[in-house]
């Protein structure tokens, strides 16, 4: 028998849906989850559609500045919205390389996240960014750090009944975002990225994807590269720690050995792009 379609208009409601019945699963725009189900991989009961949830929509500015960008925010809607500039750059840098036009166009921030694949684009670009992920369950809500969130292969730190509602984004101030995608092709997932965020004062963050079950991101490389993108020895020996501290495997993109070696030389891209993106604003 099929699965029952549920389409709540209120947050209450899917979650309510969520906890009474074990079978049921979320859906967002089904990019997906369409292709699971019909390789039976999932077999949910009951589908909850998200895409009347007036939470989970669109991007807006908090009065206290930072950026909430609503679960259901398609791709799309991410990679053209000039509010996320400055650093934030690079959640917006990583929405733009995502597959193609059609897989933009249905494809959510919620739902990209939640599968939590780990050559997909979001998850280095949200850690760089200091993005915090907004959950809710029948329990209540609590704000989860991304860098806590992506806890292994397609495991997240989500608990069964919670749903995500949205992303925090840190006030867009002064400073540059990068993001720096290697793939087969364009439009594939990743063989390595480099998201990068820079601030006002020239305090790095940067993450690595597709290397290891999570965004790899380590405070040295951070600290060495902090005020000193033009500077080829501290962003080599960043590059190295960075490689070291991956944990890449050979899959049919790349081997895991090419990952490794790739890695300080996306980075390198990146500094010269934070770089020149940097100097522009002086
Ligand atoms: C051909 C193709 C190419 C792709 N290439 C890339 C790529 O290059 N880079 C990249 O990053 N991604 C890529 N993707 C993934 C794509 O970007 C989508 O984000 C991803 O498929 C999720 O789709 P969706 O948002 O429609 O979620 P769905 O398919 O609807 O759901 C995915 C999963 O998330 C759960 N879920 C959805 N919303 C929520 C929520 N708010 N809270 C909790 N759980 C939720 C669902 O229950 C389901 O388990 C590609 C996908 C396809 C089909």
């Amino acid at each position: 028998m099929g699965a029952a379609l549920r389409i709540p208009a209120s947050l209450a409601e899917a979650l309510d849906i969520l906890r009474s019945e074990p079978g049921a699963m979320p859906l967002a725009g089904g990019a997906s989850m369409v292709a699971m189900m019909n390789a039976r991989l999932i077999e949910p009961t009951t589908i909850v559609s998200l895409r009347r949830v007036p939470e989970m929509q669109g991007i807006s500015l908090e009065p206290s500045g930072s950026v909430r960008i609503g679960a259901m925010t398609r791709h799309c809607e991410t990679a053209l919205d000039p509010r996320l500039a400055g650093p934030l750059a690079t959640v917006r840098q990583a929405a733009a390389s995502i597959a193609s036009p059609p897989v933009r166009n249905v494809g959510t921030l919620g739902g990209s996240i939640a599968l939590s694949d780990p050559a997909a684009d979001y998850p280095a670009a949200l850690v760089a960014a200091r993005a915090r992920i907004e959950l809710a369950s029948v329990d209540g809500r609590r704000l989860v750090d991304a860098a806590a969130f992506f806890v292994d292969w397609y495991t997240t730190a989500m608990e069964p009944g919670e749903v995500i509602i949205a992303i925090h984004l840190p006030r867009p101030g002064q400073g540059v975002g990068v993001y720096e995608k290697l793939a087969r092709t364009a439009g594939d997932f990743a063989i390595v990225s480099v998201a990068m965020a820079v601030d006002g004062a020239g305090s790095v963050r940067v993450a690595i994807g597709a290397c290891g079950p999570t965004p790899i991101a380590a405070d040295e490389a951070d600290a060495l590269l902090t005020s000193a993108l033009d500077d080829p020895l501290r962003v080599q020996q960043a590059g190295a720690l960075l490689a070291a501290a991956a944990d890449p495997t050979d899959d049919v993109r790349a081997s895991a050995d090419y990952r490794r070696l790739m890695i300080p030389r996306l980075l390198s891209r990146a500094a010269e792009a934070a770089r020149r993106g940097t100097a522009g604003q002086r």
